[in-house]
């Protein structure tokens, strides 16, 4: 059976305990999905709908337990807030994610159901890809609701946005390397890019492009060997990747890999990547890196080509306009790294502060 219950529902339940948590601050619904029939534990979190519907990608990842998961859509729906007031576009901060391992128990029913869950809230919040799912989930997603962006493109949908995704970083990079070195030539520069999955995948492509030297980690061995075979890239053990020093640390796995350890031992002049809510705290360890002469190019605002590939589908934009709207960010990337000077305060604090604006107005 389908049960579909409110964060107070669940907390009477004892099932969580986390209105004490700051990260519960400001959302505005958040929905715990269950359906036994099919297997699927989801929880989709809505935190504003100011600016238009809620939209962001659902994440399929095998939690360690619903706690984790919880926290990891929080962070994320509120990030999906202030990515799309950046941007720049109408749209308000959702997230999803479906607990368990995408490649073992993930089903074409599971993702049906999942897409009944969406449907149920009429719009308020609109799914997307995320780690763990890709344009054919999105497909079966389809068949349950129009609240969905992202599918297939010979459904008429905007496919993969990774790429795309990709390209906003690149373009954040470029930024960032200007704003530091007074130029945006990344010729011989040293990247390390950890995870490198669909987002980190194309990033080598453009990086290479313009002459960088890659190196790279993924927790998934095969595909990190995989992809040494084919691109012309180094591979780094864990154990030694923050030993190196880079010109840039591009993160694109997941979450918090800006923490006290990997802070402490990092030796490069910039971090850019795709992966989203990289400071473990924020207001803390965005200060620490300003400390360490290390510039940090915000994540909600650089990997934000995805989000308008997936709303070009909505505005029915054509791939130039999609492309030229994701160049944007070499700008904004370089305003908020000056704002942040002029202030002297982290970059993050500066990019937060500018979205923040959009919102309050
Ligand atoms: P993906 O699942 O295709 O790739 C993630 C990769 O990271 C995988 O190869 C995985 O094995 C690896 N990984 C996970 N944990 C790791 C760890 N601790 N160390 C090293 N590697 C690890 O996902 P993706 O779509 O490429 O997204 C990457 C990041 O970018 C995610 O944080 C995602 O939320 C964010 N992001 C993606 C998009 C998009 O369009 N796909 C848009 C915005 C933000």
């Amino acid at each position: 059976m389908i049960k579909i219950s409110t964060i107070n529902e669940a907390i009477s339940k004892n099932e969580v305990q986390v209105l004490d948590s700051s990260i519960y601050n400001g959302h505005e619904k958040i929905f715990f999905c269950k359906d036994t029939s099919t297997n699927l534990k989801a929880i989709i979190a809505v935190h504003s709908t100011k600016l238009g519907p809620g939209l962001g990608g659902c994440r399929m990842w095998d939690y360690k337990n619903q706690n984790e998961a919880l926290n990891d859509v929080l962070r994320l729906s509120r990030g999906m807030t202030y990515k799309a007031s950046i941007t720049g576009l109408n749209l308000g901060g959702g997230k999803a994610v479906i607990i368990g391992d995408s490649k073992k128990d993930k089903t074409k029913e599971m993702m049906e159901s999942f897409g009944e869950f969406v449907d149920s809230l009429n719009g308020k919040y609109i799914t997307a890809e995320d780690v763990g799912m890709s344009p054919s989930d999105m497909k079966d997603i389809r068949k349950k609701t129009s609240h969905v962006v992202g599918t297939p493109k010979e459904m008429g949908g905007s496919g993969d946005p990774s790429i795309v995704t990709a390209y906003g970083v690149y373009m954040g990079i470029k930024g960032s390397a200007k704003f530091r070195w007074g130029n945006d030539n990344l010729e011989n520069k040293k990247v390390f890019i950890q995870g490198v999955g669909k987002v980190g995948g194309f990033l080598i492509d453009y990086l290479q492009n313009d002459g960088c030297e890659i190196i790279i980690n993924d927790i998934d061995l095969e595909k990190m060997s995989e992809i040494s075979a084919e691109k012309n890239v180094k591979i780094v053990s864990e154990k030694e990747m923050f030993k190196q020093s880079y010109d840039i640390y591009a993160p694109c796995a997941l979450g918090a890999t800006l923490n006290n350890k990997n802070i402490e031992a990092l030796k490069c002049e910039i971090i850019a990547g795709a992966a989203n809510n990289q400071l473990e705290k924020e207001g803390f360890h965005d200060v620490l890196l300003k400390k360490k002469n290390i510039l940090y190019a915000p994540d909600f605002l650089i990997n934000a080509g995805g989000l308008i590939n997936v709303y070009s589908e909505l505005k029915k934009w054509n791939k130039e306009k999609t492309l030229r709207k994701t160049e944007n960010i070499y700008d904004t990337t370089i305003s908020i790294l000056k704002r942040s000077e002029k202030r002297d305060i982290s970059t993050h604090k500066a990019a937060l502060s500018i979205a923040k604006e959009r919102l309050n107005k």
